[in-house]
């Protein structure tokens, strides 16, 4: 337990895989009422039992799981009623979801580019406007989002997401300037590669799914690593950027 988190309400996006899932264990440890949330209704009933049976001794609040589709933004605000219903406000919202994918711009289909920025850009826009108002109500609170390196620095084969999370970079560095005065912390967290399935859920340029492994992805950082270092940086209500060392092989 993590005194200055415990009973805080947390949002986690994305949390039915990979680092969501990872940020889940991290939160619910640390005494938070976490909200879990992604499309794969199994994956997160997963989720929420491992972290009941795995931290049998957390004196903490059952999770919730809702399913959410980032891609539908006409839907969040209906969402978000039903998260406040719940929980009365979110203390803590960590925008995680998102798509990679993999393919040259020639050979790239528009609306493979309109879908990287549906979930990764729109979706987390959507949902960060519809969280606002209470946290800003309630004098305080912390947006998270996990952009990449390639928020910083493009990549080849990468345009859509790179430019995807650049744009995240941006709106979240312009929400941080404009709340400077609401007590509402905006961190943005830029890791390098971590250790997930996220190239196989990779959507390539003609639309089809990546369904491959990085070789690159062995290289990268465990989730929980990534995971850990996110929550210290939240409990110290630090806005610091969160950047998790480069993998040895991604050479810039
Ligand atoms: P995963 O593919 O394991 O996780 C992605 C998560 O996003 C899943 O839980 C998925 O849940 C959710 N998601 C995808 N599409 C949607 C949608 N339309 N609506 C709602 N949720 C959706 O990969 P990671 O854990 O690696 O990815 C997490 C974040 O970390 C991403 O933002 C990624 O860009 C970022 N990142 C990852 C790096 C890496 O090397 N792995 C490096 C740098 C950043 P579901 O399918 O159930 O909806």
């Amino acid at each position: 337990t993590n005194f200055k988190l415990q009973g805080k309400v947390v949002l986690i996006t994305g949390a039915s895989s990979g680092l969501g899932e990872a940020l889940a264990h991290a939160f619910y440890k640390a005494g938070c009422k976490v909200i879990l949330t992604a499309r794969r209704e199994k994956e997160l009933a997963r989720v929420k039992n491992d972290l009941l049976s795995l931290h049998p001794t957390v004196p903490t609040y059952p999770p919730v799981t809702l399913l959410l589709d980032l891609s539908k933004p006409e839907d969040i605000p209906k969402y978000a009623s039903e998260v406040l219903a719940i929980h009365k406000n979110v203390d803590i919202l960590v925008n995680n979801a998102g798509i990679s994918y993999r393919g040259d711009v020639m050979s790239t289909k528009v609306e493979v580019d309109e879908q990287v920025m549906a979930v990764n850009y729109f979706g987390t826009v959507a949902l960060t406007k519809a969280f606002l108002p209470c946290m800003v109500a309630q004098g305080g609170g912390h947006i998270v989002a996990i952009s990449s390196v390639q928020g910083r620095i493009a990549l080849p084969q990468r345009s859509a997401y790179a430019a995807s999370k650049h744009a995240l970079q941006a709106f979240f560095d312009s929400l941080r300037a404009e709340l400077a005065a609401a007590n509402v912390k905006v961190t943005v967290v830029s890791p390098g590669y971590i250790r997930t399935n996220l190239s196989l859920n990779a959507v390539t340029g003609s639309g089809e799914l990546y369904g491959e492994l990085d070789e690159t992805t062995a290289s990268g950082y465990s989730p929980e690593s990534v995971a850990n270092k996110i929550v210290a940086s939240v409990a110290r209500e630090k806005e610091e950027v969160v950047i998790a060392p480069l993998s040895a092989r991604l050479a810039i």
